[in-house]
């Protein structure tokens, strides 16, 4: 799915829109990193709504953790605070791959997660964003390796979608790493992420205002420890890249 484009005023606009709001978002030291931990900055389901709405309205009743076949759905444990017992996404364990229906929507009896986001393209999570572009396989002109799929290949691993994530993944052993943009979940992926090339001709994957945070271009990305590319949760793409 490589496509390759004019590497464009456009795309360095944007990328350096992007890091000007990833040096705001992280760069502001002791000020900001109370807000990193605040209760916004976490990954929700689909449909979760406002933070502050979503505490209020959610029971804590897991139905939506019961009910997902991807196993990406937790309840924070009592060192998140006032979060306990409500349900987040570790992007890096696992994504969410806006599965058909939405069960976890459809579960959810108290109308925390919208009961009027039907489909992936009304989801919102948040937005994606190469945090660590120095570290993007695609950027080093580096295929993909054993090693560094194998964190990967212990994740969940319960059911036929999961063992075919996993089989996806292992595919790319020996190949250019183009995992973030092809395992995008969303129905027209090229409209939420695409591989380009920059003014050097290096690869790199461009976020796309379709993107919904669903965080499984951060799943598996192959880079060792975190992710070159991550999850701003929360945030849309007209804040970060617009
Ligand atoms: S859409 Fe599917 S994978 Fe995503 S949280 Fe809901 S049930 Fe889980
Ligand atoms: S998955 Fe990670 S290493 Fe591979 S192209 Fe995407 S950001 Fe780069
Ligand atoms: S680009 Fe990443 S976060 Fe955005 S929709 Fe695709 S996989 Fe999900």
């Amino acid at each position: 799915m490589q496509k390759q484009v004019n590497k464009s005023r456009r795309s360095t606009i944007k990328w350096g829109a992007g890091a000007l709001f990833f040096g705001a978002l992280f760069g502001g030291g002791a000020y900001i990193a109370p807000k990193l931990h605040a209760n916004e900055t976490l990954l929700r389901p689909p449909g979760a709504l406002k933070e502050l709405s979503f505490l209020a309205t959610c029971i804590k009743c897991g139905q939506c953790v019961q009910v997902c076949p991807y196993h990406c759905l937790e309840l924070l444990d009592i060192t998140h605070g006032s979060s306990v017992g409500t349900p987040h996404i570790d992007a890096r364990a696992r994504g969410c791959y806006l599965c058909d229906l939405l069960p976890c929507v459809l579960a959810c009896p108290s109308g925390a997660l919208d009961h009027g986001v039907t489909d992936a393209t009304d989801v919102h999570m948040g937005i994606a964003f190469l945090k660590r572009p120095d570290r993007c396989l695609a950027m080093l002109g580096e295929s993909v390796t054993k090693e560094a799929i194998s964190p990967m290949l212990t994740h969940s691993n319960k059911n036929e979608r999961e063992a075919a994530v996993l089989e996806k993944v292992e595919s790319y052993v020996g190949k250019p790493c183009t995992l973030c943009a092809d395992m995008c979940p969303y129905p027209e992926p090229e409209l939420a992420i695409g591989m380009v090339q920059d003014e050097n001709g290096r690869w790199y994957p461009e976020i796309r205002e379709a993107c919904v945070g669903c965080g499984v271009c951060e799943e598996v990305c192959p880079t060792s420890g975190e992710a070159a590319i991550v999850i701003l949760p929360r945030e849309t793409y007209e804040k970060v890249y617009g």
